[in-house]
């Protein structure tokens, strides 16, 4: 087998033994498994080839980008993983069409950094940006901080090229913004987590690149007046909101801890903070007027202010200075970081309508004092797609007492008709929130649908469905 992968990617490119560490285990750290060989494929004919040579053998098959998946989604013992890092080109940008071509292997800030000097952004970041890759975060279906204006992975890519577990080429390269010609094969690769085939490039979409910004730390009364609030800047600036999330007071407290050159964002505690983020590209509302206030920023603190004075806004700190604005986003982008500062640590990433987020809240610590009664907890919340990360910290070290605390989490999610996977998949880690909650008829379609793509099972066995 090693001979016949290093007749296709030439000797350097198969690695073996201990030279596969970095492939044995993902950033979350709770997995481990030794490959057989992880090869680095240079373009799509190489990575047809491989699959074949892996159908033909019936070896199963990771595919790797960054492995900053938190679901344990990219490790298999005995696997022939694939990493695509050396399809690494952003091979066409078209600022007209607002259109860039990219390989599975590109890395996220690689691709910003690229567009931006056409004065375009493509928007999906989230904090691993610097090691996760196209092919990743496509099939994670990834979604981040920006979703509330721009949507997930799914809503910015128009077309994809991928190798189906036959070996075979799936050619949907194209950047059409309309295009009904039957199932939309480009969004089932997306989100499939490796388990339908090897994305190899895509065609995103790319927007302006906001050339101001207004970002501010908000402190509120309570989540319905958050959403309020968001809500109003929406409507009066046409929609400019770029990002809301919500870092409770003891969230705030926590980052402080582990970075306090940051301090708290506030002089006193408060319970609910939201950072808020508007861009603009109309100079309209970027140009600075003579008193060097730029509009965007000027209409924002108009809203601001008629909110704090009615009341609903109890504290407000406006970034002044671009350094000002990235302590906000550091802040914000250290939710991983914080998480980590203690072990065990469960962590639950679910959905629910926008309106429904506190009230969630509200039923989770409830349901966790009497789970768990010495648990901790640390949230943060993309408020502006009701997507929240309530990670728990257990007070007891019984995994069992673990996974009762998920299912009444769980229990929760389901009766709100919310979703136990809002971002970041299934992975392994979420098998068993698979097989409860999922609605078994969905269950069996996606049964069928990979038997009939891949028939063999080879690529990502055990991952994604139960
Ligand atoms: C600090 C941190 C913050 C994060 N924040 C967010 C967030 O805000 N929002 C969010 O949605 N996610 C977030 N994530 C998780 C995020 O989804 C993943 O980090 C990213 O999308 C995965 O990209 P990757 O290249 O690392 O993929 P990997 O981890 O390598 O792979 C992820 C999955 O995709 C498959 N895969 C990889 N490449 C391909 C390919 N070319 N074709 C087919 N399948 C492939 C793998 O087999 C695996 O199933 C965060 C992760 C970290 C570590």
């Amino acid at each position: 087998m090693i001979d016949r992968l290093t007749a296709v990617v030439g000797d350097k490119y198969v690695l073996t033994g201990a030279d596969c560490a970095p492939w044995a285990t993902d950033f979350s750290g709770k997995v481990t498994a030794q490959p057989m060989a992880v090869v680095r494929p240079a373009d799509t004919a190489e990575v047809a080839a491989l699959i074949r040579l892996a159908n033909e053998t019936r070896t199963p098959v990771v595919p790797a980008g960054g492995r900053t998946g938190l679901t344990g989604a990219t490790v298999a013992e005995g696997a022939l993983v694939i990493s695509l890092d050396r399809l690494n080109r952003v091979r066409d940008i078209r600022p007209e069409a607002r259109v860039a071509v990219v390989e599975a292997g590109v890395v996220l800030s690689k691709l910003h950094e690229t567009v931006e000097q056409h004065g375009l952004v493509f928007p999906l970041t989230f904090g691993a940006r610097g090691s996760a890759m196209v092919g990743g975060f496509l099939s994670t279906n990834a979604g981040g901080s920006n979703v509330l204006r721009y949507g997930n992975a799914r809503d910015l890519v128009l077309g994809i090229e991928a190798v189906l577990p036959s070996g075979e080429v799936l050619d949907l390269m194209n950047g059409l913004h309309k295009n009904n010609s039957g199932y939309d094969l480009r969004h089932l690769m997306m989100g499939a987590e490796g388990t339908l085939g090897i994305i190899t490039t895509a065609v995103v979409k790319l927007y302006p690149k906001p050339r101001a910004y207004a970002t501010a730390m908000l402190a509120l009364p309570d989540l319905p007046t958050a959403l309020r609030l968001l809500n109003q800047v929406q409507e009066d600036t046409g929609g400019a909101v770029e990002a809301c999330e919500f870092m409770p007071g003891d969230y705030c407290r926590n980052y402080a801890d582990i970075h306090p050159e940051h301090g708290m964002p506030f002089d006193r505690g408060y319970d609910v903070t939201v950072m808020m983020e508007l861009g603009a590209t109309a100079p309209r509302d970027c140009t600075p007027g003579p008193d060097g206030e730029v509009p965007l920023v000027a209409r924002f603190e108009e809203i601001l202010a008629d909110y704090m004075e009615q009341g609903l806004l109890l504290d407000a700190v406006v970034a002044r200075s671009e350094a000002q604005r990235k302590v906000m986003w550091a802040r914000r982008e250290a939710a991983a970081e914080v998480a980590a500062t203690r072990k065990p640590r469960v962590t639950n990433d679910i959905a629910v309508e926008l309106d429904r987020v506190g009230e969630f809240l509200t039923r989770a610590d409830a349901v966790l004092a009497q789970v768990d009664p010495g648990a901790d907890r640390s949230i943060v919340a993309h408020l502006g797609d009701g997507n929240i990360h309530y990670t728990v910290w257990p007070g007891s070290t019984d995994p069992a007492a673990h996974d009762r605390m998920v299912e009444a989490i769980e229990e929760i999610v389901t009766d709100m008709r919310g979703s136990f996977s809002a971002e970041h998949g299934i992975g392994t880690f979420k098998l068993n929130s698979m097989a409860r909650r999922k609605p078994p008829v969905a269950l069996e379609a996606m049964r069928a649908i990979k038997a009939a793509l891949d028939p063999n099972g080879i690529m990502n066995p055990g991952k994604l469905i139960p």
